[in-house]
């Protein structure tokens, strides 16, 4: 891996230590290339992160990111700054495991996108009504604010506020989440977070949109004149990650709270 990119926080810190890594990098023989590279170093947090996977999410097949965080321990990095060193040797020595993470594909109408965190339809504008099928089985008419669908990595965060259930990396799963669902005497929906296969197809299907928004990931798209939404996971669209060091997974859960 001789090409390389490096996406940062806008903040001081993060800058600096990008500044140092193109050092480090050019003495190493490493070149910029910000069209393809091979390597995108990400200095920031795990909105960062999720920042530098979308910039590439046409190019994923060739890369592999290598992530340190500047705040606290994050989900989708392994090293904080004061680990800097560490952190670029593991690199130059090769010393580190490649670990692949499938995206969520959401199809809806000519568009195709692609969640590493959740994909969420929400209408704050009025209630939103949807049919909810699960493969080719009908599971509900869903009443309320909106429904999130998680990955295990995006168990900690928006689905966490939810409600939802964090789950451990090494689990294979996706996460179903209601956003404020209506629960009274006329409507009824599961109301709990359904945690499932990662095989299982999402299908949302609603005679109307009117107001609500698809989120995939930091990104939001209207959706008021579509009806349906799929969602997936998609193994042709992997998210390469490079890891130097192992970190407990409940280590990183404690930092969050
Ligand atoms: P953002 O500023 O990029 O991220 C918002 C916060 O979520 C940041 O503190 C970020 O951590 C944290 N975060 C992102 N992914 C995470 C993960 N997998 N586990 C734990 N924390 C995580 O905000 P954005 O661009 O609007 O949205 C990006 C993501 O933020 C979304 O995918 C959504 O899950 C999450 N979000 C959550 C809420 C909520 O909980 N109410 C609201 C909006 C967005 P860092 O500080 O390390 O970057």
């Amino acid at each position: 891996m001789q090409r390389y990119m490096i996406m940062s926080r806008p903040d001081e810190n993060s800058r600096r230590l990008e500044e140092k890594t193109h050092k480090i990098l050019a003495e190493n023989h490493y070149i910029l290339d910000k069209e393809n590279p091979e390597v995108v170093f990400v200095i920031g947090g795990d909105g960062t992160f999720l920042y530098a996977v979308h910039q590439y999410v046409q190019k994923l097949q060739n890369l592999k990111f290598y992530g340190i965080h500047t705040g606290t321990l994050g989900f989708y990095t392994d090293y904080q700054e004061a680990d800097y060193d560490e952190f670029m040797d593991t690199f130059l020595r090769g010393a580190y495991m490649e670990i692949s993470y499938p995206l969520l594909c959401v199809h809806v109408g000519d568009n195709t996108y692609h969640a590493l965190n959740e994909a969420r339809i929400e209408n704050v504008t009025r209630t939103q009504t949807m049919n909810v099928w699960l493969d080719d089985v009908f599971l509900e008419v869903f009443r309320g604010t909106g429904l999130c669908v998680s990955t295990q990595l995006g168990s900690t965060a928006y689905n966490r506020s939810l409600g939802g259930a964090v789950i451990q990396e090494g689990t294979n799963i996706i996460q179903l989440t209601e956003i404020a669902g209506i629960h009274h005497s006329q409507y009824r929906s599961l109301g709990s977070p359904l945690v499932m296969n990662e095989n299982i197809t999402v299908h949302l299907q609603s005679t109307d949109f009117r107001g609500a928004k698809l989120g995939v990931d930091s990104d939001i798209y209207p959706i008021d004149d579509l009806h349906e939404i799929i969602i997936r996971k998609d193994p042709e669209h992997q998210v390469k990650m490079l890891k130097g060091r192992k970190v407990s997974y409940f280590t990183r859960l404690k930092t969050l709270f």
